[in-house]
């Protein structure tokens, strides 16, 4: 791929830190985690993984006849997840929070060595079903605003995070240090 291309000559001569190597200093390291046989070590879940609750239900986006109250989560983002979904509720803008599509979900890939950001449990797809890959997406201003105020970005920022597939995911923002 052109992109990977482009990231392996400036690490050559430059050695920039990746998006990964920032989420893997703030987030720990789930490659350890992974068996020889491509499952994760249950480990990962126990030292990484926690739930949060939500102020309010939120539709499964694969099954609307179900609703969550809580979902799982990196460690160090259950109380920021908590804080924006509370922000969300006291701005009411709960409505526009249409569907939860997943946070924490591992996923091997056997077509590159990019894992997804889902596979630290910090980022977290909204309103997938109007949010697809290639579509101008309609995610609300003032939820994304909400998000954004707690350090987090709305889609569109693959390459610097490893997130290759989803653009319904709000991600936190990992600043590089040397950007080019
Ligand atoms: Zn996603």
């Amino acid at each position: 791929m052109t992109r990977d291309h482009r990231l392996d000559r400036s690490a050559l001569i430059l050695a920039p830190p990746s998006g990964v190597d920032q989420i893997i200093a703030s987030f720990g390291d789930v490659h350890k985690y992974i068996q020889p046989d491509g499952t994760l070590d249950p480990r990962w879940q126990t030292e990484f993984i926690d739930r949060v609750a939500l102020p309010f239900p939120l539709l499964l986006s694969w099954d609307h006849s179900k609703s969550v109250r809580q979902f799982a989560c990196h460690k160090r983002l259950t109380t920021i997840f908590a804080s924006v979904f509370a922000n969300i509720l006291a701005e009411e803008l709960q409505a526009r929070v249409k569907s939860f599509g997943g946070c924490f979900a591992f996923r091997p890939e056997r077509t590159s060595v990019k894992l997804s950001t889902h596979s630290w449990g910090i980022a977290i797809d909204l309103n997938p079903e109007t949010n697809l890959q290639g579509s101008a997406g309609d995610m609300d201003a003032q939820v994304i605003k909400v998000f954004r105020d707690a350090g987090f970005e709305w889609g569109g920022i693959g390459a610097e995070t490893g997130e290759t597939r989803c653009t319904s995911s709000f991600v936190p923002v990992i600043r590089l240090a040397h950007r080019m």
